[in-house]
């Protein structure tokens, strides 16, 4: 079990030093920009969307490594996936960080399962999902976890 979480944590420490997807997208139809008072972190999230279906999902920011390793597999995640599959992940996402588990198959992102452990650090790694879900569904409110 050990050495799950060593890989796991590889998989945070890698994903939040190098990001995946980290650009502006300049052919995005869904731009959110989001803020996690707390611990800093400020993101902003590029969504091209085509018929229902996420063509491409970038990112760019800064924050601490849980929030931008968050942020890199969730665009990993979402690409290709129809909105409807979207918010299916999301909400399992937000069941794995919540509580710990989710009856989803969501793949890699499980490496985040961790940090329901670190209250403070769950809103580092929702920040990304929420500017998401908010960009997709056009919402103007501002996006804060606060
Ligand atoms: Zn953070």
């Amino acid at each position: 079990m050990s050495d799950l979480n060593e890989l796991y944590q590889q998989l945070i420490i890698d994903h939040g030093r190098s990001p995946r997807n980290f650009a502006v997208s300049l052919n995005a139809n869904h731009v959110r920009e989001g803020h996690n008072p707390l611990c800093g972190d400020q993101l902003t999230i590029y969504i091209t969307e085509k018929n229902n279906v996420v063509e491409n999902a970038t990112f760019q920011g800064c924050g601490c490594a849980i929030s931008m390793a968050s942020a890199s597999l969730m665009t990993e995640a979402l690409k290709g996936k129809s909105v409807e599959r979207v918010k299916k992940i999301f909400q399992a996402f937000h069941e794995l960080i919540t509580i710990g588990h989710t009856d989803e198959d969501v793949g890699k992102l499980t490496v985040l399962a961790g940090v329901n452990e670190f209250p403070m650090r769950v809103k580092c790694a929702t920040l990304a999902w929420h500017t998401m879900m908010a960009a997709i569904e056009n919402n103007v409110d501002k996006v804060s976890t606060e």
